[in-house]
């Protein structure tokens, strides 16, 4: 009696030796992922080694703000979107005029 547990099936992916923490992190960032990231992969780091800090670059939709965003602009997402058109307009006469 030797102890080992039945062998995993021959088929079955085995992270490399010393490499036992999954972890689905951001490719782009090497962050964790989080909700609103556009990729994810999981990766296997050795114990203690993975990331720690969940992905930070990537957030909820209403944080892409257009670069003459108020800062308040997410508490009023309908009334930028009103504007929006008519701001657009303003810049583009501004520059083709
Ligand atoms: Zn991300």
């Amino acid at each position: 009696m030797q102890g080992w547990k039945e062998k995993p099936p021959e088929d079955a992916w085995q992270a490399p030796a010393g490499v036992d923490e999954a972890v689905m992190i951001d490719p782009t960032t090497g962050w964790i992922a989080g909700e609103w990231c556009p990729a994810r992969k999981l990766e296997y780091f050795k114990p203690g080694l993975g990331p720690r800090t969940e992905c930070m670059e990537h957030g909820p939709p209403y944080d892409q703000q257009p670069e003459w965003g108020e800062p308040d602009w997410a508490d009023k997402v309908e009334d930028e979107a009103d504007n929006l058109g008519k701001r657009i307009e303003k810049a583009l006469g501004r520059i083709f005029r």
